[in-house]
């Protein structure tokens, strides 16, 4: 798995997919999802505890206080630290973004990848029906 790959699943899983729903959008097996997952405090339902997310810089736990907005990082330095290397990546040509083929959901990608489709799900739905298979 790479560095991208781990981010990304992080990234998922905070927004409550789960680990059949990652594996497929990331191309990698179920398994390896969920024991990342498991090794990195992403394993379960996140809303039944006060913990909701980890910070994705970190990967520090973020406890919500409920009166002010959904923190996503777990302190300022993170945020801003997280936000340079991200668009560092997207002026570097590191990250992609397409429109799913499929679906039209519009996604983000890693390297030199030309995706058509946000999951394998939706790549599998179109080769299936009968469309161009290239
Ligand atoms: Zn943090
Ligand atoms: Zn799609």
């Amino acid at each position: 798995m790479t560095d991208n790959q781990k981010e990304q699943i992080r990234t998922l899983r905070l927004q409550g997919l789960g680990y059949t729903a990652v594996a497929d959008r990331l191309g990698i097996s179920k398994d390896t999802v969920k024991s990342y997952c498991q090794r990195n405090g992403l394993a379960g339902k996140r809303s039944d505890s006060a913990v909701e997310s980890v910070c994705p810089q970190c990967g520090k736990p973020i406890v919500q206080s409920g009166k002010h907005k959904r923190r996503r990082f777990c302190t300022d330095e993170c945020r801003k630290t997280w936000w340079v290397k991200h668009h560092a990546d997207i002026k570097n040509g590191a990250v992609h973004s397409y429109v799913c083929e499929a679906c039209g959901k519009p996604f983000t990608a890693y390297g030199n990848t030309t995706r058509k489709y946000c999951s394998h799900s939706c790549y599998v739905s179109i080769r299936f029906k009968g469309g161009d298979p290239s």
